[in-house]
């Protein structure tokens, strides 16, 4: 089912209007030199060509808005309408990030609520919104690790331990900010081996970076003890919460010990995402490292805002203000800025609108449905044959299945699974990772689906199974529904090419 290329659609003299550049376009001061000499290859299509073109292509998304979506670690729930809604209203779309403090008040008062949500959420003492996805809080959050080193003048812990069931920008993020990782092992029940963190901690630990949950799905039921071996050796523990789905309202990680932590609002607090963005990656801290958050934070304004034109959004009026940006001036040991203004202000007031809808009810509902939906897929895969990674554990707000078995016996990978199901109409779950669970799906069922849907799922990963008994090279040729089917990944990746080059 080849459809023609917008480019073979192309008739030389058809255009639709709305793509034409206006009649009196003057280049006059792009310098000759740069400009092209010949036009850009454009296909000639009409409005409606164009139209139907994007609108085939809008198609081909699997979204949550049209699939299940079970894709571990990533939390692909329901992002209600109304959030975006009131996101859209032309007060917070039309404020300008340079707008004088004094007209910014509203906006302010909402990004000053959501720093205190996230505080109580979490049991830290201060809250910075300003990091713009997950992996940039971790950034930031190791950059105030490395900052309160340095502001105590202790120069010789140069090492990051990171469990090997971390996720990939864990150790990532450690050594872009100039640390050796040290791997901490698992156990076989899932947990950190203490045995191996106690061995590994001392004078050279910065700190240890953990989930809790931890992307195997379990939860850390030691981390009082973990918290006690990495404080007591004189480091910090970082807490990746990139999915509170399963604590929100429960747990703290404050009161498990945690000393940074980075949360991810469009994960946990629903806002559109996947693709690549776009993401917001609050951080929190605990007291001692309040002074090195990352600027700009909304804070209660003590005096009258500054005069116009003195730092960002000096108030013009110089009429008195309830909240203010605190800036260097207020926090002159901050690691800095890392984005212009403050961060991804549609996302954040997405992810406050949905905490207010929520409140501290719904907050506690999100975890119980969440470790809900989990638990129960995780005992109908089991009851069904599935193996489980982690049979004598409970899920939090995702778990492992590994198909092991099921490729020693015929061949059946984790790959043959998720593409197979693409054809049943579900997302694949995440697959081979963590990379120490072979042939592993991490499933994440989030909060908002239902128990149709989920035994729905149930039923195709067993339709599959079946499928691949009879016949292995069918299940291993899909997907037949999609509009391609396998791809060389590692050609994808290594020499991608998105050109289009007309036929000679
Ligand atoms: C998603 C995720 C991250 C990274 O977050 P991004 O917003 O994608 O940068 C880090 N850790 C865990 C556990 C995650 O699930």
């Amino acid at each position: 089912m080849s459809e023609p290329l917008i480019f073979e659609r192309s008739s030389p003299g058809r255009s639709a209007y709305a793509q034409r550049p206006a009649a009196a376009a003057d280049f006059s001061a792009i310098p000759e030199a740069l400009r092209r000499k010949t036009p850009p290859l454009m296909p000639e299509v009409s409005e409606l060509q164009a139209v139907r073109h994007y609108t085939r292509l809008s198609k081909r998304n699997f979204s949550i808005d049209t699939h299940f979506y079970p894709l571990g670690s990533c939390t692909m729930k329901y992002n209600p309408r109304a959030c975006n809604t009131l996101a859209m209203l032309p007060e917070f779309l039309a404020r300008h990030p340079l707008a004088p403090m004094s007209h910014s008040q509203g906006f302010l008062a909402c990004m000053y609520d959501l720093q205190e949500i996230l505080k109580d959420v979490t049991g830290m003492a201060g809250v910075s919104l300003t990091p713009m996805a997950g992996a940039q809080g971790e950034f930031a959050g190791v950059a105030m690790i490395r900052a309160y080193h340095r502001a105590r003048g202790d120069s010789a812990r140069t090492e990051i331990l990171v469990p090997d069931a971390a996720h990939g920008t864990n150790p990532a993020t450690a050594t872009m900010m100039g640390y050796t990782t040290r791997e901490i092992p698992t156990n076989s029940e899932g947990d950190v081996d203490i045995e191996a963190l106690r061995a590994a901690v001392g004078p050279h630990t910065a700190g240890i970076m953990l989930t809790n949950p931890s992307t195997l799905g379990v939860f850390e039921r030691r981390i009082k003890q973990i918290a006690g071996i990495v404080h007591d050796a004189g480091g910090l523990l970082y807490y990746d919460g990139a999915n509170l789905n399963a604590i929100l309202g429960k747990v703290r990680p404050g009161d498990m010990g945690f000393d940074v932590i980075h949360m991810n609002l469009h994960k946990t607090f629903s806002t559109p995402h996947g693709g690549g963005g776009p993401g917001a990656g609050a951080v929190g801290v605990s007291q001692r490292m309040l002074p090195f958050m990352p600027i700009p934070i909304v804070g209660k304004a003590t005096s009258p805002p500054p005069l116009a034109g003195e730092g960002q959004g000096g108030g013009a009026s110089g009429e008195a203000a309830s909240f203010r940006w605190l800036d260097e001036r207020d926090l002159p040991q901050s690691i800095g800025r890392l984005s212009t203004f403050m961060g991804n202000a549609g996302v954040l007031i997405r992810a406050y609108i949905y905490a207010r809808m929520l409140g501290r009810d719904g907050m506690q509902r999100v975890a119980e449905y969440a470790t809900l939906n989990a638990n129960y897929l995780m005992a109908s895969l089991r009851d069904k044959g599935f193996d489980l990674a982690f049979p004598g554990r409970r899920a939090s707000h995702e778990f492992i299945i590994t198909l092991k078995r099921q490729k020693q016996q015929i061949e059946l990978s984790a790959t043959d699974v998720a593409k197979r199901l693409l054809d049943y109409g579900f997302h694949a779950p995440t697959v081979y990772f963590p990379l120490l669970v072979p042939e592993c799906l991490l499933i994440e069922p989030t909060e908002t689906e239902d128990k149709q849907t989920l035994d729905l799922f149930v039923d195709a990963l067993v339709a599959i199974w079946a499928e691949a008994r009879r016949d292995i090279k069918y299940v291993k040729g899909a997907p037949y529904t999609m509009p391609v089917r396998r791809l060389d990944d590692v050609r994808a990746a290594r020499q991608l090419d998105i050109r289009y080059q007309p036929k000679p």
